[in-house]
């Protein structure tokens, strides 16, 4: 087993485009992960098998948001020449370690994850939720291991699923022996950017929540947003004191602010601390805090959508660069699932110490 090697697995799913919370949560620690050079591989997954558990009756949806999200994926630097962006659905290994693992975790043990619980509580699935749905916990730890993935950065709401994809590892390898590796989480440091609030203050930015700054948003609809973010409620009037913890518009500038911006863009504060201290004692407006949220805010973005722009001219290119990807990442999940199918005999065909002991078997059979 290669356990010294370095590995990332990660994705989305191609349910909408690419939002400020997926790049704050995982997609620039990716880019910078990947440009960092100490990985020996980098697998990045559009999960669109995912997508469609949930989705089965909307293809067109999934269909069409595959090339957002890896246009999304190139204009924030991510380098097919260094990361292999791959379709899930092309890679059918892992809907076969998909089946296998099945029978190494329970009914009960998927209905506990907090994450699913939550999300089946957001879609209204009530007793009719696929099973397809029910069970993506499991296909997630078929997507992590097929390509023995050592790292996976996301955000905080992926926990249950790395900690259920670790639980399948440790029951596989004790039962089939030592052949798949347990991965381990990386989250943001930011604490801001374990979950980026939407801008309607509900706890996550989310593609089905319709909450969201979009990466691909242009100039006028992002300051839009900003404007008319939500902020602390009891806020009224510039002189009243304003609370910061728990306001999205302080938790963004955490996400993305640094002292330079002030430097730039408003010199009378050093630090975002300053800027709070000033938000909080009274006498500063939701307005000019907007403000400079969307200067900060636009700066960040304003290369991405340049190198958006620049891959829109060229889709069928990125077309290209999927399936190479996905070919490569086939090829490297096949791998692993030989070596599962061994460990578990369902590799009859290969083993030719087997057939010569059956054969025996039978020969000395009167
Ligand atoms: P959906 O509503 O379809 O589930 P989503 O917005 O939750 O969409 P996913 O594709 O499920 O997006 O998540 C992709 C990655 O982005 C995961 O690693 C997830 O943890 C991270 N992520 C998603 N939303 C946020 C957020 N608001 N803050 C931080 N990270 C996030
Ligand atoms: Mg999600």
């Amino acid at each position: 087993m290669e356990k010294s090697k370095k590995i990332i697995l990660t994705g989305d799913r191609p349910t909408g485009r690419l939002h400020v919370g997926h790049y704050v949560g995982s997609l620039k620690r990716r880019v910078e992960l990947q440009n960092s050079g100490e990985f020996d591989q980098i697998f990045i997954m559009i999960a669109d098998a995912q997508a469609l558990t949930d989705n089965a009756d909307n293809p067109e949806k999934v269909r069409q948001n595959i090339i957002e999200v890896a246009l999304d994926y190139l204009s924030c630097g991510l380098d097919p020449a260094k990361s292999t962006l791959f379709i899930q659905s092309q890679i059918p290994e892992l809907t076969e370690l998909t089946f296998y693992y099945m029978n190494l975790v329970t009914v009960s043990r998927l209905q506990r994850n907090p994450t699913v619980k939550n999300e089946i509580k957001l879609r209204n699935f009530e007793a009719s939720i696929p099973v397809g749905f029910f069970a993506y916990p499991i296909s997630q730890a078929s997507d992590i291991t097929a390509f023995k993935a050592t790292t996976v950065p996301v955000g905080e709401d992926q926990l249950p699923m790395i900690e259920q994809t670790r639980e399948i590892v440790r029951s596989f390898n004790h039962i089939y022996g030592e052949v798949l590796v347990e991965p381990d989480v990386l989250l943001p440091d930011n604490k801001a950017c374990l979950r980026l609030p939407g801008t309607d203050g509900k706890a996550k930015m989310s593609k089905s929540l319709n909450n969201c700054i979009y990466l691909s948003d242009t100039q006028e609809e992002v300051k839009k947003k900003i404007m008319s973010m939500f902020t602390d409620p009891n806020h009224i009037r510039v002189e009243d004191p304003g609370c910061v913890e728990g306001n999205p518009v302080f938790i963004y500038l955490d996400a993305f602010c640094r002292d330079e911006h002030f430097k730039t863009h408003w010199p009378e504060y050093q630090n975002l601390d300053e800027l709070k201290a000033h938000y909080t004692r009274g006498g500063l407006g939701d307005v000019k805090v907007k403000r400079f949220l969307n200067q900060v805010l636009q700066e960040e973005l304003e290369p991405i959508r340049a190198r958006r722009k620049a891959y829109e001219q060229n889709i069928p290119e990125v077309y290209r660069i999927l399936k190479e990807g996905s070919i490569c990442a086939q090829k490297a999940a096949a791998a692993t699932l030989a070596e599962v199918k061994a460990a578990m005999k369902i590799n009859y065909f290969d083993d030719e110490e087997l057939i010569q002991a059956q054969a025996q078997k039978f020969r000395q059979q009167p």
